[in-house]
């Protein structure tokens, strides 16, 4: 036949070059795709480099701009604080001339604001005015940064809305004036609020309106913390220098800033140093005679609690005085006639004697979890065998005496008709105790257990 064949050896020869070619340009494509995917993304993470360099650059001018109103204003802790602004500010700003003379591309983008200084008021407190009034206050140090201050309320710890009560006008200028507002709440119940001032900013670009609220209440409380200093001192090897008189008021300071600071509650102690003075009457020769003078302090309080640790009698159960056993330890709140009949606070009792039994037992300072619970008008009477006996679990108690309660601070808050309490938070007759008085910050532990137990009481969050 006339076909001019190409040899099959040569055909195939062909294919494979082919095959080369296909293959080659295939690579080719991919570098290019990869090539050019590649030049789009560093582009655009140049261009993201360069928005947000600017952006701090900004960012730092405003903050630099603050720094200097707050030294004019002589607010040296707020120019303080400003300071590496102001070096950023420099800093970015130098970077922008130089992106700028290499005709990079500059972006402008709005700043973060969370730099910006905020305006919350300061010194925002309150006090229970009396059973149905609350007054709140807070200071003029943001007026001349400051337009308005809007006062609202609504109900503890629910999702209720905010009521306005009154706004406040600043008068531009810092002058050490006080805002203060009362609000009249209508109700002698105790009742808890949150209280909130917002400020309204003269100029947002430098400082952002803000907002603080607190907790408050129409309770009060008068807070004893028993004996005075170098009271019931403990002697012996280890005594881990344990002194009741001075202990008690470490728990009520402690106790008095928890219940303010954390309820709302507020406290008015019948002392705050280690030296007690009611009517002329001071430390020894108050507590030997006119001890109901302590009590009475509460008449213009929602009640009275007096905070006291425990001892048990001389050689009780056969040990030596100070050297007696954890399996003794328990919490007592011996509580006055007027108390006793309340089943509000027996129950407030109640918690306070369950918050400080889990207390000690979690310590290690007693070997007992468990406790008594009781009902106003089946309140136990406290004795002797209870205080000291093996097998008796913490409990609410009374103790009367010859004319009403037993204990001249109860008998005095029951004479102002007063709800009132003894809490014995555990036994300093325990060295275990007076180790973790001294070692541990006991203190801390038996001032939560109080301050969770009497808000639970009211019904506070
Ligand atoms: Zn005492």
């Amino acid at each position: 036949m006339g076909m001019n064949r190409i040899p099959k050896n040569k055909q195939y020869l062909l294919y494979r070059l082919v095959a080369l070619l296909f293959v080659t340009a295939a690579v080719a494509l991919i570098l290019t795709v990869v090539l050019v995917v590649n030049t789009i993304v560093k582009h655009n993470e140049k261009k993201q480099e360069i928005v947000q360099t600017v952006a701090e650059a900004e960012l730092g001018a405003k903050a630099g701009e603050a720094t200097t109103d707050y030294e004019q204003a002589g607010d040296t802790d707020s120019a303080q604080s400003r300071q590496d602004s102001s070096y950023y500010k420099s800093f970015f700003s130098s970077l922008l001339d130089n992106l700028k003379k290499k005709g990079e591309e500059v972006f402008s983008i709005e700043p973060s604001a969370s730099i910006l200084p905020s305006l919350v008021v300061s010194d925002f407190e309150f006090e229970r005015e009396s059973a149905n009034a609350i007054r709140v206050h807070f200071n003029d140090d943001l007026d001349n940064k400051v337009s308005e201050y809007v006062l609202e309320r609504r109900g503890a710890g629910s999702g209720s809305d905010w009521k306005t009560l009154d706004s406040f006008s600043s008068d531009g200028e810092v002058n050490g004036n006080i805002y203060e507002y009362t609000d009249e709440i209508g109700t002698e119940e105790p009742t808890q609020f949150e209280y909130r001032v917002t400020t309204v900013s003269v100029d947002e670009e430098k400082y952002l309106s803000s907002e603080k609220s607190i907790l408050a209440s129409n309770v009060m409380i008068c807070l004893d913390p028993g004996h005075f200093e170098g009271r019931n001192e403990v002697t012996g090897d280890d005594s881990y220098g344990y002194c009741e008189g001075d202990y008690t008021l470490k728990i009520g300071l402690e106790l008095r800033d928890l219940l303010r600071e954390n309820y709302g509650i507020d406290v008015l102690m019948t002392r705050e140093t280690g030296t007690i003075t009611i009517g002329g009457h001071t430390n020894g020769d108050l507590d030997n005679g006119n001890i109901s003078l302590r009590g009475e302090m509460a008449k213009d309080c929602t009640c009275f609690i007096s905070l006291h640790t425990n001892s048990n009698a001389d050689n009780a159960n056969g040990y030596d005085t100070f050297q007696q056993p954890i399996s003794l330890n328990k919490a007592l709140v011996i509580m006055n006639i007027p108390a006793r009949g309340s089943d509000y606070y027996v129950n407030m009792g109640n918690l306070i004697v369950k918050n400080l039994t889990d207390t000690n037992y979690s310590l290690g300072l007693s070997d007992n979890k468990k406790y008594d619970t009781c009902t106003a008008g089946n309140v136990p009477e406290l004795s002797g065998t209870y205080n000291d006996g093996l097998g008796y679990n913490g409990t609410v108690c009374g103790r009367y005496g010859k004319s009403g309660d037993y204990y001249g601070v109860l008998r005095g808050a029951a004479t102002v008709n007063k709800p009132a309490m003894i809490i014995e938070h555990g036994y300093h007759s325990i060295p275990e105790v007076r180790k973790a008085a001294k070692e541990n910050d006991l203190y801390k532990d038996w001032a939560k257990a109080d301050a969770e137990a009497i808000a639970e009481g009211f019904g506070f969050k």
